[in-house]
């Protein structure tokens, strides 16, 4: 199955969750056995001879596929969640959204510095959201950390937020 055909999937949601923004609903993607398939292809061939022992998946679209990776790369699954969800001892990162601030949390012990990781999340927009979780993930000492998205809106610049060094692919594009 072609990128296109992927992207063709890729439903778009105009006004949503509010005024002005063109959401990009997944679940078309996701609905459809061969193309959430061929996702999954894609995303295995990708990081199969990486090393990677660990897959951090960020709430809540990060949780759809990056389980599943997890379980074909034979790493774990460490989620990254909002403040509060996490029951158990927690590092935080803050970070600036448009409308004020948010953070992202990790439990302290789910990641060692023996660890390759691989972050995941469905969708690179302004980039807020991954560079607060790589600090977060580099802050625990891991050996080395993968950054990937399913979407890029590549008009949003995301990507220039991340420095030259840093392993950041994404598997469809929109402008
Ligand atoms: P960023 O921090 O601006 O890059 O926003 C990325 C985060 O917002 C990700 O966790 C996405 O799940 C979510 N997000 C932003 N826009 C969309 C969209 O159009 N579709 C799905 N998720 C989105």
């Amino acid at each position: 199955m072609s990128i296109e055909t992927l992207t063709a999937a890729v439903r778009n949601i105009p006004d949503f969750p509010i005024k002005g923004i063109q959401f990009k609903d997944i679940t078309t993607l996701f609905q459809s056995p061969s193309h959430l398939k061929e996702l999954s292809d894609i995303l295995y061939e990708k990081y199969k001879n990486k090393g990677i022992t660990k897959v951090v998946g960020i709430e809540s679209r990060g949780f759809f596929l990056g389980p599943q990776l997890a379980v074909r790369l034979n790493a774990g699954f460490v989620p990254i969640r909002k403040p509060g969800k996490l029951p158990y001892k927690v590092i935080e990162e803050r970070y600036t959204k448009e409308y004020g601030e948010d953070a992202i949390q990790i439990h302290e012990d789910a990641l060692t510095e023996d660890d390759v990781v691989l972050i995941h999340d469905d969708l690179l927009a302004t980039g807020g959201t991954m560079v607060a979780a790589h600090k977060l993930v580099k802050k625990m000492g891991v050996k080395k950390v993968y950054i990937n998205f399913l979407i890029e809106l590549e008009a949003l610049n995301g990507r220039s937020l991340f420095p030259e060094e840093v392993e950041l692919e994404t598997i469809l594009k929109f402008e």
